[in-house]
């Protein structure tokens, strides 16, 4: 039985692992791959890479401390998670399964996407998830948001501070006249399709154009320098569904410790209810997920601390 299992090699992962190897805790580390989602970088003729290097240094420091220690690094997709006497046991892709005292939860979250044609081919150039990110890259560009929800809206009230023109297309009302959005719809740079429904992310063989819009029974092609889909972010929580409380949406609740409502088990980063969705936010949480992880170990009856296997 291990002390912890890291489920998840994105920034909350990468800094969970690297703190529990500083405490010379004996920790697995599980995940399918190491960086996360902060690997991704969007790609625009007018973006430098200097411009958007956002905690990535500090991510590399964490990834290559672990590649090192790939003695304690199982790459495989975790598939199911279990409460067991004394502790938790993790089960992989092929079957094979791992127990330890403790888990870290660190399995992140991604952006719905539009389905539709072009998408894939501008995927980050020009056509992103992440308008917290890219945002102030954007000073006097003309921007697309696509989505209803609060996500969408607070992605056009940062982006209308900054671009010449921000076009929110909305395939329903959703949250549009709720008080945040009488808010930030209001805007002289804001307009407001409603109804409308993305056919095609256009573009120009390289970078993202545009958007074909179906709306009131015709096709029309909105211009843009960028295209923000901000629809919802959907959090990969299915493994302790039932097992930990949750916000409505499936985020796991943590209290200021990063510990869940079962004792034992913790979760950091943006499959948390409390993320800001940046990965700083995300290594920071990790760390203390680890290091609440360890006093939670200090606090075991002795007979079970032990590590026995
Ligand atoms: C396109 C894009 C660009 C961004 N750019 C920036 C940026 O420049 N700066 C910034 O601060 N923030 C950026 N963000 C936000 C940032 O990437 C996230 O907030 C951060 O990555 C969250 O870290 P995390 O570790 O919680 O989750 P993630 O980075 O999502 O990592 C989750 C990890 O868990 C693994 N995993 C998931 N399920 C399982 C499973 N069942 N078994 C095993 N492993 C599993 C995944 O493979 C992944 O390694 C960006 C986000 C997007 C979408």
């Amino acid at each position: 039985m291990h002390e912890l299992i890291v489920i998840g090699g994105g920034p909350a992962g990468l800094a969970a692992a690297a703190y529990a190897v500083r405490k010379r805790m004996d920790a697995l580390f599980i995940s399918k791959g190491l960086g996360g989602r902060s690997q991704r970088r969007l790609r625009l003729p007018w973006i430098d890479d200097y411009q958007v290097i956002v905690g990535e240094e500090t991510i590399q420091r964490f990834r290559t401390q672990l590649d090192y220690l790939d003695f304690m690094r199982v790459r495989a997709a975790v598939t199911r998670l279990d409460v067991i006497d004394g502790g938790f046991r993790v089960e992989v892709a092929d079957g094979k399964t791992y127990d330890a005292l403790t888990v870290v939860l660190a399995t992140g979250a991604y952006g719905a996407s539009l389905n539709v044609p072009g998408e894939i081919e501008y995927e980050m150039q020009g056509l992103c998830y992440s308008a917290m990110t890219y945002a102030p890259l954007m000073v006097d560009r003309r921007v697309i948001v696509v989505g209803e929800e609060l996500l969408a809206l607070r992605a056009v009230a940062e982006l209308s501070r900054i671009v010449t023109e921000v076009t929110l297309i909305a395939e329903t009302d959703g949250d549009l006249d709720g008080s945040t959005g009488r808010r930030v719809l209001v805007a002289d740079n804001v307009a407001v399709i409603r109804h409308a429904r993305v056919l095609e992310g256009t573009g120009d063989g390289t970078y993202a154009r545009g958007v074909l819009v179906e709306h009131e029974g015709r096709q029309e092609e909105i211009p843009a320098d960028a295209i923000f889909v901000e629809k919802r972010l959907i959090p990969n929580s299915r493994l302790v569904e039932g097992l930990v409380q949750m916000d409505p949406c499936g985020f796991i609740e943590v209290d200021a410790r990063n510990r869940t409502s079962l004792p034992g088990l913790f979760a950091a980063g943006d499959v948390t209810s409390s993320s800001a969705f940046q990965a700083l936010m995300g290594l920071g949480d990790g760390e203390k997920a680890a290091l609440s992880a360890f006093d939670y170990l200090l606090d075991l009856p002795l007979a079970v601390s032990a590590c026995e296997d």
